[in-house]
């Protein structure tokens, strides 16, 4: 079968990374979380303590991050790098996901990020999941799925799998985080969240896991 791009987009925390990671690997794809990107990039500017509005600074930032994905052959998925270092974990955290959204509505940041996302599918056979894959990285992309789901579901969720690692996260908090992040990232100025054209809409809200795999699959 000829590979394809498939790219997901859609809200926070909608299930899009769990379909992804399915679907890559049903078809042995490759499967490229483009929001970690985005969350590697926040942790090295916190950790560097970089002015967001000195665009010198954050251009001379982003020249000194190195960003790549490699298996870990526990999970089977790929891990995020930065700078040699497994981030993997430390980008889950609420300090990054509170900012991250500031972070990727930066035009030097976006451009940075969405160069090395269109390299990796130069090969086709890949998933990417974000918020502007249909519409700006992969314009062309043979399938692309827009996400939804309840926000009460979304936020039970994100709030069951952010508690083992953070053990005093709240419902409000994590509610807080996603409302925020959704109204940032739909009405940035550069690629906002939107849904593409051509894109079909999955709304996962009654659905299984295997439920949504299984459209997912029709549909390809
Ligand atoms: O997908 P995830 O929730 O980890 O993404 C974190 C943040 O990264 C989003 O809230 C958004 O601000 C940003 N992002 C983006 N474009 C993408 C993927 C993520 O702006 N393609």
């Amino acid at each position: 079968m000829i590979k394809k791009i498939i790219a997901i987009d859609g809200w926070s925390a909608c299930g899009k990374s769990t379909l992804a990671k399915q679907l890559a690997n049903k078809l042995g794809y490759v499967y490229i979380d483009s929001g970690a990107m985005y969350r590697a990039i926040t942790l090295f500017f916190l950790r560097q303590n970089i002015n967001l509005s000195n665009a010198a600074e954050v251009l001379e930032a982003l020249r000194n991050i190195n960003i790549d994905f490699r298996l870990n052959t526990d999970s089977q998925h790929s891990d995020i790098y930065l700078n040699g270092e497994n981030i993997e974990d430390l980008i889950r955290d609420l300090s990054v996901a509170g900012k991250v959204s500031d972070i990727a509505a930066i035009a030097a940041v976006r451009t940075f990020a969405v160069a090395q996302q269109q390299k990796m599918g130069n090969n086709k056979g890949i998933v990417m999941d974000g918020r502007d894959i249909g519409t700006t990285v992969f314009p062309n992309a043979e399938i692309k799925l827009f996400m939804t789901a309840d926000s009460a579901i979304r936020v039970e969720r994100r709030l069951k799998e952010l508690s083992p690692k953070n053990p005093h996260i709240t419902m409000e908090e994590v509610k807080k985080n996603l409302e925020n992040r959704d109204h940032l990232d739909s009405t940035r100025e550069i690629s906002p969240l939107r849904k593409a054209a051509d894109a079909i809409v999955l709304d996962n809200t009654h659905l299984t896991m295997d439920e949504q795999l299984e459209f997912a699959l029709r549909l390809i």
